[in-house]
């Protein structure tokens, strides 16, 4: 099908810039054509994985089997009132942090911190430590449309979905493809846009953002901080090939320069290892491995 491609490399398609190459690709740039694209795998009986942003994914050096895919070109933003709007789920965070903004909403402040699409935002239930209001997507999220393996188009209602720390759940099996966001409770006095940038300006000071990583390695165990007690453990800069521990942030991983995905395997193994040995805490990742790793 001319929609499918082969061996397509998703290096620079994941924030961590690592990984090997899809063998079967996609980009949809419509529910149409992402039906069709899921109908060509089920009749190859091929694995479907799906791709969004990459910012929160650690893909395989031997590659994703089956059809990945990429909704990068998965993307449109309607505003349907000013202080509400439906977006495809391939769109980029930052392009709904725009509308937001633009309508002086506060969701804008913790979008701004936040890498990858709308997509991912519900499946991760992205959200910011800051004690900002909203700063979770739950928060902002009032509907949810999912194209199941039958290829039906099913909405789930806000209140349908089981929302939880970096997790949503109660919507799969299937792919989002397009999400409700509204925010109805005020809008942010004073001048937002310096609110955003200062918030941005925080993050600038606290985390690696000039090198490629996935953000948070780790969620925050209950009653922990991931950050802390990687970094009460010594382990801030220890390093595995390319695979570094921030200097700057103990929660996140960088790729130095030529990281493989398993020598950043490999370092979030032995961070768990240590952290477990030394403080009686097993951490769990937040990061979603993709591909094949056996
Ligand atoms: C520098 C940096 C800072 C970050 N800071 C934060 C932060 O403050 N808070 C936070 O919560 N996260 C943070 N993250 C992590 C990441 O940005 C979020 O988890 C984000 O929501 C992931 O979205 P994505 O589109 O990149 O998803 P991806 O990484 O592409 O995918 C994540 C998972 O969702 C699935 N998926 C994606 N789209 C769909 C879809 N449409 N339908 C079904 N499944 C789908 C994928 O298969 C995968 O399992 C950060 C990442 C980076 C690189």
């Amino acid at each position: 099908m001319e929609l499918i491609q082969k061996n397509q490399s998703l290096k620079n398609l994941n924030s961590w810039l690592v990984g090997g190459e899809a063998e079967y690709f996609c980009q949809p740039t419509s529910v149409e054509e992402l039906k069709e694209c899921v109908a060509w795998a089920q009749q190859k009986n091929l694995a479907i994985t799906i791709l969004g942003g990459g910012s929160n994914v650690l893909v395989a050096d031997q590659g994703v089997r089956g059809l990945t895919i990429c909704l990068k070109s998965f993307s449109g933003l309607e505003e349907v009132s000013a202080n509400e709007f439906v977006a495809l789920s391939g769109t980029s965070k930052s392009e709904v942090l725009k509308v937001f903004l633009k309508n002086k909403l506060p969701p804008a402040l913790f979008l701004a911190g936040i890498p990858g699409q709308v997509g991912g935002g519900v499946v991760m239930n992205a959200g910011v430590a800051e004690s900002f209001v909203p700063r979770e997507f739950c928060e902002i999220v009032s509907w949810v449309e999912v194209l199941k393996p039958d290829l039906s188009l099913k909405k789930y209602a806000n209140a349908d979905i089981d929302w939880s720390y970096r997790h949503s759940e109660g919507w799969q099996p299937g792919i989002i493809t397009r999400v409700g966001l509204s925010w109805k409770n005020g809008i942010l006095e004073g001048a937002i846009l310096n609110k955003v940038k200062d918030a941005n300006r925080n993050r600038l000071s606290k985390q690696p953002l000039d090198m490629p990583s996935c953000g948070s390695v780790f969620r925050n165990p209950k009653g922990h901080k991931a950050a802390q007690l990687v970094d009460s453990c010594g382990l801030k800069g220890f390093t595995i090939g390319g695979a570094q521990v921030s200097t700057k942030h103990a929660n996140f991983i960088v790729n130095t320069g030529n990281a493989t995905a398993l020598e950043l395997w490999d370092l979030i193994v032995r961070v768990q290892k240590t952290v477990l040995e030394q403080k009686q805490v097993q951490l769990q990742t937040e990061v979603v491995r993709i591909g094949a790793w056996t």
